[in-house]
């Protein structure tokens, strides 16, 4: 069953081809303001996303290594993009909320933990790093790929 999604007009809409085992969430400041609340994502590889949209998708450079795509009519926020080389390059990040059907993933992961908010947190029993911790993990898989 493929999962499919779409921004909140429906201008941009999207298949899912590949298997969504998980979610995270993410609390970086980056994160916070382009969602507005708690970014939560599902991986996707670059071949697995489907998008049927038009030219109402823009996306916006948050770094030199992503994009963020919304839509322009409505504002709503699609997906992450990691555009820099190495191994995950051209993957994408799909917000977990763009999802037409978001039950039934679990959430396995917080990360940037130490930027949440003290005001909420997320229950159950998942990983949670540290921007120090992810900043190494990411520096780890860079080194991989040669
Ligand atoms: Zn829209
Ligand atoms: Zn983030």
């Amino acid at each position: 069953m493929h999962h499919t999604g779409s921004c909140l007009c429906g201008a941009a809409k999207f298949t899912v081809t590949t298997p969504i085992a998980e979610t995270y969430a993410c609390h970086c400041g980056m994160c916070r303001k382009w969602s507005g609340g708690i970014a939560m994502a599902v991986e996707v590889p670059p071949d697995g996303l489907t998008v049927d949209a038009g030219d109402t998708i823009k996306t916006y450079a948050s770094s030199e290594w992503g994009e963020r795509a919304f839509c322009t009519a409505c504002g709503s926020g699609l997906y992450y993009r990691f555009v820099a080389p190495g191994p995950q390059h051209g993957t994408f990040y799909l917000n977990l909320g763009a999802l037409d059907d978001p039950g039934g993933i679990p959430l396995t992961g917080e990360l940037f933990i130490d930027a949440k908010p003290d005001g909420y947190a997320l229950e159950g029993d998942h990983t949670r790093m540290t921007s120090t911790e992810f900043f190494a993990m990411v520096e780890d898989s860079m080194k991989g790929e040669g």
